[in-house]
């Protein structure tokens, strides 16, 4: 069974406060991968950076992603679906002290696909904890971006190398569960 898991699409780091141009071009790749998960009845998790200004990682990068504020809002060319799950994190990655891998378990998950932003960051370190748990790890390569094409292309390299990521497309993906 697979999810499709989707980090950090919020306004913040799109066209917020920690706005990455290139987060544009990942947009229509991921819609496209949220409707055919929708359409095979398959989880689409949203792991959403939901900070209080105390959280440590404020000294680093500035207030971002503030609960309870619009810039901790996923995009709106994404907004979740009634049954999509919505968690909030305090850090990098989307397991450490979230319900996220009680909630890929109980569904019988065993495969990740992740999505979002930033390949060297969020989703490295969301790859890190999948990676420790045992899930193997899709990441199409047109669903992540990072603020620059090195830090995106050094990320996508690492995670194929430590976490033994299949890198791939979405619509390889989306291929995959027609079958
Ligand atoms: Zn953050």
């Amino acid at each position: 069974m697979k999810a499709l898991i989707i980090v950090d699409m919020l306004n913040d780091f799109v066209t917020g406060s920690l706005k990455c141009e290139r987060a544009q071009r990942i947009i229509p790749h991921i819609r496209d991968l949220m409707s055919s998960f929708h359409k095979h009845k398959l989880p689409v998790i949203f792991v959403n950076d939901s900070h209080l200004d105390t959280d440590f990682e404020m000294e680093r990068w500035g207030a971002h992603a503030i609960e309870g504020t619009e810039g901790a809002e996923v995009i709106p060319e994404l907004t979740p679906e009634k049954d999509d799950i919505i968690i909030g994190k305090h850090v990098y990655s989307s397991f450490f002290e979230t319900p996220l891998d009680s909630i890929l378990r109980s569904r019988k998950v065993d495969t990740v696909i992740l999505t979002g932003l930033h390949t060297h960051l969020c989703v490295r370190h969301t790859a890190a904890d999948a990676f420790f748990r045992g899930y193997k790890i899709q990441i199409p390569e047109d669903c992540v971006d990072s603020f620059t094409k090195e830090d995106h292309q050094s990320g996508l390299e690492y995670l194929k190398e430590y976490y033994a990521a299949n890198i791939t497309k979405a619509d390889a993906i989306i291929k995959d569960l027609k079958k």
